[in-house]
């Protein structure tokens, strides 16, 4: 028998702590529930998928139903390979797992370290950070499709995974239940990555676990945490910009961090650096600002809506845009 609440305020579920009521709202802590909540899924007038709430813009009314799926379990499969099979329930902590795995010795995802958020919402925007998508160790995603109430796996390849993007992004409707990862049991350690490798320089013999605490230090000097402070990390994605534009860029900036992607024709500044050379760290307004230790991290100092976060957010694309003609797209999602 399902649950459904009704005026859930969901001000402490997302991040941000955008003030945010949904009309209706479930717990979805079984497998067994899925069939349920396909049933009535019609009698909504939208819906969507709510884990930690760590990269969503909240509207003032969600006019819908908010599944808050807090599906739990890991399973560590030891085959005999150079790999361990590692499946975890969407609703697991994203942190806690990666804690699990290198405790199981189970290596390859310590780069991600604190980031925040559930395994399930890992796969729909391909997570990243120093140097490591997990797109890199995912090996399938098991999906629950509410219109055709059957449960699907997709393969890494089938998931299309690109920059902070997948083919679950634009699928509302696919519930991510587990993500599998093929996780290396000798650790290969990434550290070619800007302040990392200088901090790595300074340990003998470093293993995964060195790396992980020396990701979850940066972090924490440069990032606000959410509990004190609403944000949802990065607010624009780096854009990808024309290789010529990116040449004559950096000709004016010699400074400009820019990075190859796989198509020699375009390039991926760094849009922190972007909003930092005009000044912009550390400016308020209202409720909001910008960071002052990370330009590219809005943050809401008191109780901000939707509304005045995008005017903000609006306020700082246009100055970027006349600067250097250049397009800052948001990063986390409106549903
Ligand atoms: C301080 C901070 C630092 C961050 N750093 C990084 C970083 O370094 N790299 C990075 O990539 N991101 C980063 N983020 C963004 C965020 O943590 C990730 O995008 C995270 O994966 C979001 O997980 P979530 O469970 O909170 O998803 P939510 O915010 O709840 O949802 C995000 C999207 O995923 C969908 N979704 C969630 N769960 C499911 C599911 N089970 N099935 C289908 N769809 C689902 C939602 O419907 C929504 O569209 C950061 C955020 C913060 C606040």
């Amino acid at each position: 028998m399902l649950t459904i609440q009704n005026s859930v305020n969901l001000t402490q579920l997302n991040t941000l702590h955008l003030n945010s009521i949904a009309n209706h709202y479930i717990q979805l802590t079984a497998l067994e529930q899925l069939d349920e909540i396909a049933a009535v899924i019609n009698n909504y007038s939208r819906y969507f998928v709510l884990g930690g709430g760590s990269n969503l813009i909240l509207p003032e009314n969600y006019d819908g139903l908010v599944i808050h799926n807090q599906l739990k379990g890991v399973t560590f499969d030891n085959d005999g390979s150079d790999y361990k099979l590692v499946t975890a329930a969407a609703g697991e902590i994203w942190d806690d797992f990666v804690a699990n795995c290198l405790e199981n010795q189970a290596y390859g995802l310590e780069n991600l370290s604190l980031i925040p958020g559930t395994v399930g919402a890992s796969p729909v925007q391909n997570i990243g950070a120093y140097g490591v998508e997990v797109k890199d160790f995912i090996d399938y995603v098991t999906v629950y499709d509410l219109t055709i109430r059957k449960f699907v796996k997709l393969s890494n390849v089938e998931c299309q995974f690109s920059y902070r993007n997948s083919y679950l992004k634009n699928k509302p409707q696919y519930l991510v239940t587990s993500v599998t990862f093929k996780l290396p049991k000798k650790a290969k350690l990434m550290i070619s990555y800007g302040d990392i490798t200088k901090q790595m320089a300074n340990i003998d013999n470093p293993t995964a676990d060195d790396l992980r605490a020396c990701i979850i230090a940066t972090r924490r000097s440069k990032l606000p945490d959410p509990a004190e402070i609403g944000n949802a990390g990065s607010f624009f994605h780096n854009p990808i910009i024309a290789a010529v534009q990116a040449q004559e860029l950096k000709q004016r900036f010699p400074d400009l961090p820019i990075y190859p992607t796989t198509n020699a024709e375009q390039i991926k500044v760094s849009a922190g650096w972007l909003i930092d050379n005009l000044g912009l760290k550390g400016m308020r307004s209202g409720n909001l600002g910008v960071y002052p230790k990370q330009a590219l991290v809005l943050v809401n100092y008191a109780r901000a809506n939707k509304d005045e976060l995008i005017e903000f957010a609006k306020g700082i694309q246009s100055k970027v845009y006349e600067f250097y003609q250049i397009q800052l797209n948001i990063e986390p999602i409106t549903p």
